[in-house]
């Protein structure tokens, strides 16, 4: 039976006591769907009932525990007034005022001239101190002497029938079969699963992050993510795939041709790639590296040699403007004996079948275009490579739906412009191989980055002016207002018509609620120089190229993250002009804001911002990863943590190299939510 003892934790919130069809709406609706989920809403503080307070010494505001006897019973017949007991002790009065509950049940819990304790929040109600709506009513004193857990999310659920159910959990929680080995688990001094959690929940233990309990649950939690990681990885390895064979003179004559010399980090990864396209290994691989850290060029590299082992190459851009300036790119310093060919949501029909028709006949070598090129109607007759820039939005199971979708000879390379830190990578990208290129392109001017005032506004504007009359365009950016989870765009709204004032027919604006359309058009025209300034939120895809632009403002920029401001900045600063980002600032900076700032102003180094904001903000908080729904863990914390990560890396490698089988762990997976991404497997 031991197999089956976790199913408990996996089993309906119906099956507690205290869980009726409210609570069970309430908690389905903050996603607790199970036993287990509960377990991770953890107490935020803890009520000390134990200590009486006398009524003379309460204070306003917060929750005490009163010795009390009833003396007189209010009960009035008038609609939404309240039932009130007046009470006392020897040293003053208060009274319990109860709102929509039956006189019986009160003449119960609190008969007259008897002693009883009661718990709750005291406030006063003309000049006299009141409990509304006890949250613990005893007879006998004795009984309320422990210490109650608060939690946090009880809205609409007592804090007494909240610690009711947990406790209810703790009590039978089944003892699960140990998943670590040894020398693991002395690492957290052999505590136990079941141990920590109950740990976990008792209300001394609040907030001990780096205690045993708490870094082996931690720990849990990490291993169960890398494992699912490590089982897709050796999965995808399996597949058996024809090898590439390709003659490197060909990439090596265009690399000759450019008008710059690859980076040490370039070469590196272009190896690792092609490394990959030659084995009989499927391959995974996530090329990861900043903004114009020169991705395109690898990539491309790629994709002739797989055209060259007479395979098809897809990349996919997420907009058609980038898949058109790779596709540009790709002419100018391909072979013209290239097929090449891109796929626009715009083609006539005609050109779109002629498209099809040829692609599967393998009359085009490589083909360009957004999501359209993976719709179900387009066939490939050969395809060996699937190159998908600029994402970071894609959970584990698509990007396995991805690596399935191209069959088994087909290689799959992902490229993100979004340097993170180690711990995240790992967390996010750990079913895939690694290439990342850390150094930039040398000879790239540095972007200057100032911090401004906002009502020095007259000043920027001439400062527009003049890189304006000097052919310059510019990027303002306005943060997006949050009212009530509603996003707003009226601040770039608003500055859009404040900037079209003071520029004439200059000025363009783009926000979240333009349509896909009409942003290409303003895009194009900003491409084209049509426009000078582009006001707009941060939907700006990094990726697109606007070698003109070079400078970038960015307001209310306490707002964003610092990676975040770093990816901004690298809108600018890829032509031969020198840049500017200026950062705006409604009041003066906090120290911790100047502190920021200089992160930023030094370094130029994506990782090295991104790993630093993650120390300031905390990891959710870093580019949005909370928003974009990639599961965030429960306790873990990729910043304090770090150790943990790191020990679950070495420990997965160790196991990758013995072999060991994941039966094991089965366990630890199914509660920890990672079976369904390797259902199949175990
Ligand atoms: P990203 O990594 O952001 O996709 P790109 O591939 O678009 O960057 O490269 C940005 C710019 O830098 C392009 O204009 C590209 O031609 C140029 N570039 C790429 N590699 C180098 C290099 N080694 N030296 C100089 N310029 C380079
Ligand atoms: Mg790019």
């Amino acid at each position: 039976m031991v197999n089956n003892t976790y199913n408990y934790l996996l089993s309906d919130l119906k099956k507690l006591k205290g869980v009726g069809q409210k609570t069970y709406n309430i908690l389905k609706k903050k996603k607790i769907n199970n036993i287990f989920d509960l377990l991770w809403r953890l107490p935020k503080s803890y009520t000390d009932r134990s200590k009486s307070t006398k009524i003379e010494d309460l204070k306003i505001g917060e929750e005490q525990t009163v010795i009390l006897t009833p003396l007189k019973y209010n009960f009035p017949r008038i609609r939404n007034l309240p039932n009130r007991i007046y009470c006392k002790d020897d040293t003053g009065e208060l009274d319990c005022v109860f709102f929509n509950s039956y006189e019986g049940y009160i003449k119960k819990i609190l008969p007259l001239n008897k002693e009883v304790t009661v718990s709750g929040k005291v406030g006063i109600f003309k000049n006299k101190y009141q409990i509304t709506n006890p949250k613990y009513v005893s007879e006998d004193s004795t009984l309320i002497k422990d210490k109650y857990n608060k939690y946090s999310l009880t809205e609409g659920i007592s804090e007494k029938v909240y610690n009711k159910i947990i406790n209810q959990i703790l009590i039978n929680l089944p003892i699960l079969e140990e998943w670590h080995n040894n020398k693991i688990l002395r690492k957290f001094d052999n505590i136990s699963w079941n141990k920590a959690i109950i740990e976990l929940h008792k209300p001394d233990n609040v907030g001990k992050y780096n205690s045993n309990f708490y870094r082996r649950l931690a720990y849990d939690e990490i291993l169960s993510t890398f494992l699912a990681h490590s089982e897709i990885r050796q999965n995808i390895k399996k597949i058996k795939k024809q090898k590439k064979f390709f003659d490197i003179t060909h990439q090596n004559k265009i690399l000759e041709n450019l008008d710059f010399k690859l980076t040490g980090d370039q070469e590196k990864t272009l190896n690792e790639i092609n490394n990959d396209l030659q084995s009989d290994q499927k391959m995974f691989r996530l090329l990861q590296g900043d903004v114009g850290s020169g991705k395109t060029i690898v990539a491309l590299c790629a994709a002739i040699n797989t055209v060259n082992s007479g395979f098809q190459v897809a990349v996919m851009a997420p907009t058609e403007i980038l898949a058109r300036q790779h596709f540009n790119f790709a002419k100018k310093i391909f072979d013209k004996k290239i097929n090449l060919e891109i796929l626009s949501s715009k083609s006539e029909y005609k050109e779109k079948k002629i498209i099809k028709e040829k692609l599967e006949n393998n009359q085009i070598n490589i083909i360009f275009g957004t999501h359209a090129i993976f719709q179900k109607k387009i066939i490939f007759k050969k395809l060996g490579l699937i190159i998908i820039d600029e994402q970071h939005k894609f959970g584990v199971n698509q990007r396995k739906k991805l690596s399935d979708k191209g069959g088994d000879n087909c290689d799959v390379l992902l490229m993100s412009a979004t340097p993170i830190p180690r711990t995240l990578t790992m967390t996010i990208y750990g079913d895939m191989d690694l290439s990342i290129i850390k150094e930039k392109p040398k000879a790239r001017k540095e972007v200057k980055t100032y911090s401004k005032l906002e009502t020095k506004i007259d000043e920027i504007l001439k400062f527009i002016e003049k890189e304006i009359n000097n052919n310059n365009q510019i990027f303002w950016v306005c943060s997006l207002i949050e009212e009530s989870k509603k996003l707003d765009h009226t601040s770039a709204v608003q500055k859009f018509e404040y900037l079209q004032k003071k520029f004439p027919n200059q000025v363009a604006l783009l926000h979240g609620k333009t349509e896909p359309e009409e942003k290409e058009i303003i895009l194009k025209d900003f491409l084209n120089q049509k426009t000078k300034i582009l006001v707009s939120t941060t939907i700006i895809e990094v990726g697109i190229d606007f070698p003109n632009a070079n400078v970038i403002i960015i307001e209310n920029a306490n707002k964003f993250g610092l990676s975040q401001l770093h990816q901004l900045r690298g809108r600018v600063g890829r032509g031969e002009k020198q840049s500017t980002c200026i950062l705006l600032f409604k009041s003066s900076l906090t120290e911790n804001a100047k502190k920021r700032l200089n992160i930023l102003k030094s370094s130029t180094d994506g990782f090295v911002i991104s790993e630093e904001d993650m120390k300031l903000r905390g990891f959710g908080d870093i580019l949005g990863f909370k928003q974009s729904g990639i599961k965030i863990f429960r306790l873990a914390d990729p910043v304090h943590n770090e150790d943990l990560f790191k020990l679950a890396e070495i420990e997965i490698k160790e196991m990758e190299k013995n072999n060991i089988s994941l039966n094991k762990y089965r366990t630890l997976m199914k509660l920890y939510d990672q079976a369904d991404v390797i259902n199949d497997i175990i």
